[in-house]
């Protein structure tokens, strides 16, 4: 890795060790997951002000209105997503954002499909990918509440904004076993729900609290 990944002072290896070691004690067993957490330069992923706050365990603006997911949600849904899919994987990821848990999933499944309603958040994370030579990754702008019609149906989707409800088009698109993880709910309280596609129809489940921005409708 070029020096400009791997970091100093804040962003050192060291820091990073250090935010692995905290995710472990909060739950996370994947060790895939940890280990690409490990190696993934996050404060690429923000402003250049703020990469010394890269490795807390905190959500950080990303501008827009919008925010780089903590890592322990990302960590948890990666995981909770893993944990259902066959091996062959093909995901679809609503809400790019950064671009941060794309990454994170890209170096853990074969293909990685991601749609943003935010032109520039997405190019930002399109130059990202690019200069961390993520060569399994396909970006659409689009309303990601209509899922990815051409690419479908996934293996598994990740939904990293909170719609109200579940949207349909995301259900349709899932292949049969594979699994949807998305937080549902509105602006104060919203549940993390993992829906599986099984023989019969979907089942689902509801996991912890956690707190998004909202699943909009449009793109700009
Ligand atoms: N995984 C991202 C999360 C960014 S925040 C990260 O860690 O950086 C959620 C993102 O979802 C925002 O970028 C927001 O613009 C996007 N979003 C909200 N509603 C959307 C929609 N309907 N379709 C696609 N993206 C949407």
């Amino acid at each position: 890795m070029i020096a400009e990944h791997q970091g100093i002072g804040m962003t050192s290896q060291r820091t990073r060790d250090r935010l692995i070691t905290r995710l472990k004690e909060q739950g996370i067993q994947n060790i895939d997951v940890l280990s690409v957490m490990r190696e993934l330069p996050r404060h690429l992923f923000v402003d250049e002000a703020l990469a010394s706050r890269a490795y807390e365990d905190t959500a950080l603006p990303i501008g827009h209105g919008q925010t780089i997911s903590q890592p322990f949600i990302v960590a948890r849904m990666t995981e909770v997503l893993l944990a259902g899919l066959p091996s062959t994987q093909k995901i679809l990821e609503v809400g790019t954002g950064s671009g941060y848990q794309t990454a994170v999933l890209s170096r853990l499944v074969d293909r990685v499909f991601s749609v943003e309603r935010i032109s520039p958040l997405q190019n930002q994370a399109r130059e990202r990918f690019y200069q961390l030579k993520l060569n399994n990754i396909k970006l659409k702008h689009s309303d990601g509440s209509w899922g990815w019609e051409d690419n479908a149906p996934y293996d598994g989707i990740i939904v990293t904004c909170a719609p109200e409800e579940v949207p349909e088009s995301l259900l349709l698109q899932l292949a049969p076993n594979g699994r949807l993880v998305i937080p549902v709910g509105g602006s104060h309280k919203q549940s993390l729900r993992v829906i599986d596609r099984n023989g019969n129809g979907f089942e689902q489940q509801e996991l912890d609290a956690v707190s998004f921005v909202p699943l909009l409708s449009g793109q700009i």
